[in-house]
């Protein structure tokens, strides 16, 4: 057994008394999987009670692992969201934690710890691939040439990955820095101002698409849809959107290949169903919901395939597969696809209100599955509250490793892996225009400029928070507002409401 492996696990665990007796058998440095997918709603996998979608890749990590009902993410967008999962932070500490374009500077500094570099100090090969959107470079990249800062500056040994979402220009993939497939004779050029002469967009030139902008999204033409931002030159750089998923599999997949005899790390970060959605054609139709279900079910496909790789390289009962999504579900989000228009009864968000951009539960509390068949028992269902922040202390500890750095991450390894119902006691989380504070079974919402009043609602009794109980329990109400006064204080630079 690792020295260090084992001091860490029996020093973080030794409280369980399972653990202490000795009736769990202790693995190696488990491998670490953390697959994120983008915009995927609690409502949307067949384990979390979809009927109109089957989604029996995902499930497999439900059935073999542990399903948690509480599991949450910071924020209800994507940068802020994924910025605390990689940092430990809450998207508050740094100004710069807001969506981004896909010209943005690199919002990870290159001193901060992160889950990656924690990895890499633990000897893990660590990698990423899929979806970035933390920024590249200083603010003014050229395209062209060796990107930095970028992913490897985050503590990633290997990535492969677009800048920022799918339906943001730079509309090609970087890997290790470099923009793969770029011809010196055709240079790629990016703006979010305006636009290159001579070059086609959505506004313009409707005739030359084949999906169309229900808001915004109407700047550069890419594979016959029209993007946020403005781009010339690359054109054999351009991705294809139908062909990305696959990609995208095939890189995870040859990560872990090529690392099957050293601890690895590898953050997947599924493009689905985040916009446009352009299944590959082996999907279009198959939901019956229109694009956003097709593309679940090939983002579940992957995750499939995924998973019969790991089978196949022997490594399915050391890895800790963590699948979860980086904020809730939206249906219109830029793009006539008929996502409203198709959903029937299926329920993105599952029981609870709210959506992607919002701060009540359907906006933050999100799938979360762990599997590590070594240590967790398969089948399991938590009800306690463990937020993806908190990663970062968890793993950390997990791998022996520590940091010196003051971190809002707290270590609740031992609910991650189903061993305490002691999670996370309060979080804030951030909607797009105000945020919500959860401290046990209590959500308190703020007055903010589209909700004039004071909400609180108790999400153990109504997940679905229906009935807002402030003016019932006034006492609640003002201790909770008085704690999220002092977390302000603390961060000082919470000053959305
Ligand atoms: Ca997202």
């Amino acid at each position: 057994m690792n020295n260090i492996y084992q001091r860490t696990l029996w020093g973080s665990l030794s409280a369980i008394p399972l653990l202490a007796t000795g009736q769990v058998v202790i693995p190696q440095q488990p491998n670490i999987v953390i697959i994120v997918a983008d915009d995927l709603g609690y409502g949307d996998l067949s384990c979390y009670g979809a009927n109109a979608l089957e989604t029996p890749g995902m499930d497999r990590l439900a059935t073999e692992g542990l399903r948690f009902t509480q599991g949450h993410c910071t924020a209800a967008t994507s940068t802020p969201s994924r910025y605390s999962l990689l940092t430990g932070m809450y998207p508050w500490s740094n100004q710069n934690a807001k969506i981004l374009p896909g010209n943005a500077a690199l919002i990870i500094d290159k001193e901060q710890v992160t889950l990656p570099k924690i990895m890499k100090q633990a000897g893990y090969v660590t990698g990423t691939v899929g979806k970035w959107h933390l920024g590249l470079g200083d603010g003014a990249v050229d395209w062209n040439n060796e990107i930095y800062p970028g992913a490897r500056e985050v503590g990633y040994d290997y990535s492969f990955i677009q800048a920022a979402t799918n339906d943001r220009v730079p509309c090609i993939f970087i890997e290790n820095g470099k923009g793969v497939g770029l011809d010196s004779n055709d240079p790629l050029y990016v703006s979010y101002q305006k636009n290159f002469i001579g070059e086609p967009t959505g506004k313009e030139n409707p005739e030359m698409l084949r999906m169309h902008p229900s808001v915004g999204h109407d700047g550069s033409i890419v594979n016959g849809v029209p993007r946020i931002g403005f781009q010339t030159g690359g054109k054999n750089a351009q991705w294809k959107d139908e062909e990305m998923a696959e990609l995208f599999l095939e890189k995870a997949k040859a990560f872990m290949r090529k690392n099957v005899d050293k601890p690895f790390f590898l953050y997947y970060g599924l493009h689905q169903p985040h916009v446009p959605r352009v299944p590959n054609e082996r999907f279009v139709g198959k939901s019956g919901m229109g694009p956003r279900g097709d593309v679940i079910l090939e983002a579940d496909w992957c995750v499939m395939e995924f998973l019969k790789e790991m089978d196949r390289l022997g490594l399915t009962e050391n890895t800790l597969v963590i699948l979860t999504s980086d904020n809730g579900p939206v249906l219109d989000d830029g793009y006539k696809d008929d996502a409203e228009k198709l959903i029937g009864s299926h329920k993105p968000a599952g029981p609870y209100r709210g959506w992607k951009t919002t701060m009540y539960e359907g906006g933050t509390c999100i799938p979360f599955l762990l599997r590590w068949p070594a240590v967790v028992k398969p089948g399991g269902i938590s009800n306690t509250l463990v937020c993806q922040m908190d990663l970062l202390a968890s793993l950390s500890a997990l791998v022996g490793e520590s940091y010196s750095e003051r971190t809002d991450s707290q270590n609740t390894l031992l609910a991650f892996l189903g061993l305490s119902s002691k999670g996370r006691e309060e979080l804030v989380m951030e909607g797009m225009f105000n945020y919500a504070f959860r401290k046990g079974d209590w959500v308190l919402i703020p007055p903010y400029t589209f909700g004039r009043v004071y909400e609180l609602y108790n999400v153990v009794k109504d997940p679905g928070q229906k009935e807002n109980v402030a003016e019932k329990y006034p006492a609640i109400l003002r201790k909770m507002m008085r704690r999220l006064e002092q977390l302000k204080r603390t961060s000082g630079k919470v000053t959305v409401y």
